[in-house]
């Protein structure tokens, strides 16, 4: 029996579009449109990368892009002093700093100085506490992709056990929660849970997010269970000096065992950047006073 593959690349085209419809009709009532500034502080490749394709799909979806780019030798302050300005410049309605920062940066100073109102990524503390405690919040954007690609493919969770591996703050600890607030019984394992594959056997959904290639094969899978895949791995293609992109999942093997799984690329991936748009719609109405789900339709 082989999986169900769940498309990423066409939920998250079908999002975008659910965005681009909706800002048509958040210009008409404030005259402006929704802005996102993006700040990417020194050349780290796969930075650069996922940067310009944020600045692109964002203007794709109808969206003002501002695009800041800072010298690897920016401080602290200086990176400070642009995320207050950003913090009072009435036309962005929502922050992005990429991670990761260079060292002379406390990143969690920085990403404390972020506005929460415009916080699209939800990595402050108010809006980590304030997705914990179940109240409207701006949710990470990978977790949120997740929790999303699994509703679609399964409709009501209730009773089902969620096992994610990883328990970082930005992808493990906020998709349990989302699970959790889907009535799943979540368990989150990590380096140190014991008997990792039997913690994953036991899953209905599985959500790895762990950082290491293929770690998870075939034989951890329950028979039938979601499997979604958030790693992204780069490995040597071949010996010939290419790469190619993996998951934390053995696709090859799960593939054969589980009912549903995410490929790498094309599935967590492409929602990552879909829900950063719809959180910057988010960002932009909560601001205005207008109601979001009245916008999106
Ligand atoms: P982190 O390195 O911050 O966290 C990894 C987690 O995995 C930690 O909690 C760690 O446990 C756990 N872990 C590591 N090794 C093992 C092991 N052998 N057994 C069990 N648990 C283990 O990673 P992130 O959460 O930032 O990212 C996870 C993956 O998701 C990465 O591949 C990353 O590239 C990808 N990613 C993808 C995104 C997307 O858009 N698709 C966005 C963000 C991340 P412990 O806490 O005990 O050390």
């Amino acid at each position: 029996m082989s999986a169900t593959i769940i498309d990423g690349k066409e939920r998250a085209a079908a999002l975008r579009a659910q965005v681009a419809r909706a800002v048509p009709r958040f210009t008409e009532r404030t005259g402006r449109a929704p802005g996102l500034a993006v700040v990417l502080v020194g050349e780290d490749p796969a930075s650069q990368v996922y940067v310009r394709s944020k600045g692109r799909q964002t203007i794709e979806a109808g969206m003002e892009s501002f695009s800041f780019t800072l010298d690897a030798s920016t401080t602290q302050e200086e990176l400070l002093a642009l995320v207050r300005r950003l913090n009072t410049d009435d036309a962005v309605d929502g922050i992005l700093v990429q991670l990761p920062l260079p060292s002379q940066i406390d990143e969690h100073a920085v990403l404390a100085a972020i506005d929460p109102a415009k916080d699209v990524d939800g990595f402050h503390a108010i809006n980590a506490g304030r997705l914990m405690a179940g109240l409207p919040s701006l949710v990470p954007c990978t977790p949120l992709g997740c929790s999303i690609l699994v509703r679609e493919q399964l409709g009501d969770l209730s009773g089902r056990h969620a096992v994610v591996v990883g328990r970082s703050n930005i992808v493990g600890k906020p998709v349990a929660m989302l699970m959790l607030h889907l009535n799943c019984t979540v368990t989150i394992a990590h380096s140190r849970t014991v008997d990792l594959p039997g913690v994953c056997r036991s899953a209905d959904i599985l959500i790895a997010a762990v950082g290491r290639p293929e770690m998870i094969r075939g034989e951890w899978i329950r028979p039938g269970a979601t499997v979604i895949d958030v790693g992204i791995n780069r490995l040597p293609a071949n010996g010939d000096g290419k790469t190619r992109l993996v998951g934390d999942v053995d696709f090859a093997s799960a593939v054969q065992v589980a009912g549903a799984i995410t490929p790498v690329p094309g599935g967590v991936g492409p929602m990552t950047i879909a829900c950063l748009l719809r959180n910057t719609l988010q960002a932009a109405s909560a601001r205005c006073g207008i109601a979001f789900d009245e916008l999106m339709g």
